[in-house]
């Protein structure tokens, strides 16, 4: 819904943005606009203006006057999103978080932190480990994005499969919603029934519900080590048994990651790989975390569990000095597609756990049936696989096919019962195909909640799931 906002800035609007928001607080320069445009989607638009708050005060005072002038707003954090979440496209004022990123406190009694939503998600994770403290939550951005946008998104990351998402871990959040009303959700507590759960409502909802101004978040005690195993197969199969193997021997990985044939050999372009070049068909990465005494007898033990499945090599990492090289190769993935293609469409479907081998053959098959370069890769532990669709966006044939490659993929996914994105939401790439997976019922009453938190639709309008 955005028929009722305004389609552009008066000077008496701008004028009021100027006497809020003095000094740099006030972008309106193109060139240093245009970088608050854009996300990791690749998609852009320029913004009207861009603000930076510095506190609460001025978030109040800005959703009043964007409320009442009907002026449309677009939270952002560290633009990392993969979904076009913080990108204007539909217009508006980007309202940057990035000056409210103070820690607040880190408490050893509660397990409880209180952080702003600018801090960025690795520097808060150095800071709790200092206090012997852990928070799970490990996107592979975790260098760049911040713990607000991690809320909004409720991104994901490979320790989910034994710890979960971000949602597991945040027990608060205090937010701004249209008007200016500030509401707090949840709190320090680690169980809390009284209400409705507002805090799970705001926790992934993509900056379309209200401005997070604080975060309340759990922590665990740190685990005092880790260890990592790196299994290279001779089939995707083999390497799926080897997983369900793991499971079977009774074993919850920290981390249990996969690349496919193509991912393998995408990272071989970039990096000298361990494994057997050419007989390497899909690579499995697995991380268990504990007591120190007890890693070495947990690395026999994913060993024993992973040999009946025939693994071509192993190699072991005791400690994080050890594992880093392990998982450095996987997190290459990314960077390294691009030598199967100079654009990509990057999916994060998700498929019940028990047909992730079921999911993966299929999505290969349908690269062959349209002759486009997929790969799949990602948290096998808990069936979310990124499926990369390569193509170069100059020609318009590769273009078409890539995106009824994408369509075909998100069709077998919902057949298996799974859902279009387990962690980057639906924003403007995905926002189109909301309703092949949810029923006009659940739209119905997600309109009706946004209505409740939004009445006149100024928050990220077109971000919605209508
Ligand atoms: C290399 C790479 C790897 C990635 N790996 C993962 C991964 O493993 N798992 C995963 O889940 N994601 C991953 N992502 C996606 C991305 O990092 C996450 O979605 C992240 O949570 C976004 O954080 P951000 O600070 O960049 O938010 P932004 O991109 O700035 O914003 C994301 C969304 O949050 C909203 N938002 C931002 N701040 C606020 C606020 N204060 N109040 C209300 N709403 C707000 C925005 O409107 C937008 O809808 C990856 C991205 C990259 C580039």
């Amino acid at each position: 819904m955005t028929g009722n906002l305004v389609s552009a800035l008066t000077p008496a609007h701008l004028r009021f943005l100027e006497g809020l928001f003095p000094g740099e607080g006030l972008v309106t320069d193109p060139a240093a606009m245009a970088v608050y445009g854009a996300d990791s989607s690749r998609r852009s638009a320029m913004p009207w203006a861009v603000v930076r708050p510095k506190g609460e005060e001025q978030i109040v005072e800005l959703l009043k006057w964007a409320d009442a002038e009907r002026v449309p707003l677009v939270p952002r954090s560290r633009g990392t999103g993969m979904s076009g979440g913080a990108v204007p496209a539909f217009g508006g004022i980007v309202v940057s978080c990035l000056w409210m990123n103070r820690v607040l406190d880190v408490d050893a009694d509660d397990f409880a932190a209180e952080v702003e939503p600018g801090v960025v998600t690795a520097e808060f994770q150095a800071l709790v480990q200092k206090h012997r403290l852990f928070y799970p939550p490990d996107p592979a951005s975790i260098k760049m994005s911040s713990l607000g946008g991690n809320v909004a998104t409720c991104a994901g990351g490979m320790r989910a499969v034994k710890y979960g998402v971000t949602r597991e871990y945040v027990l608060g959040v205090r937010a701004v919603l249209p008007g200016g009303r500030i509401v707090n959700a949840g709190g320090r507590t680690h169980k809390n029934v009284v209400g409705l759960d507002l805090t799970r409502l705001f926790t992934g909802s993509c900056g379309t519900l209200g401005v997070f101004t604080k975060l309340t978040l759990k922590l665990l005690p740190l685990p005092e080590s880790s260890a990592t195993v790196l299994a290279a197969f001779p089939s995707l199969h083999d390497c799926l048994a080897g997983a369900r193997g793991v499971f079977r021997a009774g074993i919850l990985p920290t981390a249990m990651e996969f690349l496919d044939a193509k991912a393998c050999w995408a990272i071989s372009q970039i990096r000298e790989v361990p494994w057997p070049k050419d007989t390497t068909q899909a690579v499995l990465v697995l991380k268990v975390d504990g007591g120190r005494e007890t890693m070495a007898a947990e690395l026999s033990r994913l060993e024993r569990a992973l040999a009946p499945s025939g693994p071509l090599c192993l190699f072991q990492g005791l400690g994080p000095e050890e594992e880093e090289p392990l998982w450095e190769l996987r997190r290459l993935v990314s960077p390294a597609g691009f030598h199967l293609g100079v654009d990509k469409l990057g999916e994060d479907v998700a498929v019940p756990r028990g047909k992730t081998a079921q999911a993966v053959d299929g999505f290969q098959a349908i690269g062959r049936e349209f002759d486009t370069h997929v790969v799949c890769y990602g948290h096998l532990g808990d069936g979310n696989t990124h499926v990369n669709i390569f193509y170069d966006a100059k020609d318009p044939d590769q273009a078409a096919r890539a995106v009824k490659c994408k369509e075909a993929v998100f069709r077998l996914t919902l057949s298996l019962g799974g859902t279009l994105s387990g962690e980057h939401g639906t924003g403007i790439t995905k926002g189109p195909y909301v309703s092949w997976q949810l029923g006009e019922n659940e739209r119905a009453v997600m309109a009706g909640i946004k209505n409740v938190f939004d009445p006149n639709g100024i928050l990220n309008p077109g971000k919605g799931w209508s």
